[in-house]
């Protein structure tokens, strides 16, 4: 899942950055609030980790005119401890939720997780489709509670499969979804996963359809239960 860190203080963003980003997430990250601005409006970030405090445009600011366009990917703020103000302020302004710096990087990895599944359409820590099921909090893909051996890509690629399963994905959308903006996935090097993907999940009456001009599809093979 593609996530955008909007962090101004060096330290904090260099401490937060590869712990969001071994969580098997796709980060960026801005520092400026008119770039994160620009970036909330090309790509399509399933959750934004707003500062409030930035140079050239504040955190408030940046959520006020993502929700006037209509987006309603989640949000988490940034605020000083004692920042009720802040928090009362974002909550307003469609904040999904909060937290007060300094905070313990667990917290904040439980509710990133949190807000992505809500993001989704799912309350539950679990995704579940047939015998396949990805647990959120540990991160792990298994099948019949046997945990698939899958590298960080792979995982990541099918997290967002799962996640919108019986509906298919494009090959650019799944891209955008595990890459950030620093890296490119090519069309033939996602067919690579997806290959690898397939071999993994053979035999767990899950499969993951080439739907042409659309994408992918992860559902049930109905066929082979
Ligand atoms: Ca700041």
């Amino acid at each position: 899942m593609r996530i955008l860190l909007v962090e101004d203080n060096p330290e904090l963003a260099s401490w937060l950055i590869p712990v969001l980003s071994s969580a098997g997430h796709a980060l960026d990250h801005a520092s400026d609030g008119i770039i994160a601005n620009q970036l909330l409006e090309s790509e399509p970030y399933m959750l934004a980790i707003l500062d409030v405090g930035l140079p050239r445009m504040d955190g408030f600011e940046i959520l006020r005119r993502l929700r006037r366009r209509g987006s309603r990917i989640p949000v988490l703020m940034l605020t000083a401890q004692c920042g009720v103000d802040d928090r009362i302020g974002g909550l307003d302004l469609g904040a999904d939720d909060y937290l007060g710096k300094p905070f313990d990087v667990d917290e904040l990895k439980a509710r990133v997780r949190a807000l992505l599944r809500r993001g989704q359409g799912q309350t539950g820590g679990r995704v579940q489709c047939g015998r396949l099921q990805f647990d959120a909090a540990s991160r792990s893909h298994s099948v019949d509670g046997t945990v698939l051996a899958l590298t960080p890509r792979e995982m990541a690629v099918l997290e967002v499969l799962l996640y919108r399963q019986g509906r298919p994905v494009t090959k650019d959308a799944l891209a955008e979804q595990v890459a950030g903006l620093c890296e490119d996935i090519s069309a033939d090097a996602m067919e690579v996963y997806v290959h690898r993907l397939r071999k993994k999940l053979a035999g767990s009456g899950v499969r993951i359809q080439t739907l042409r001009g659309l994408g992918y599809l992860l559902d049930e093979d109905v066929a082979a239960i």
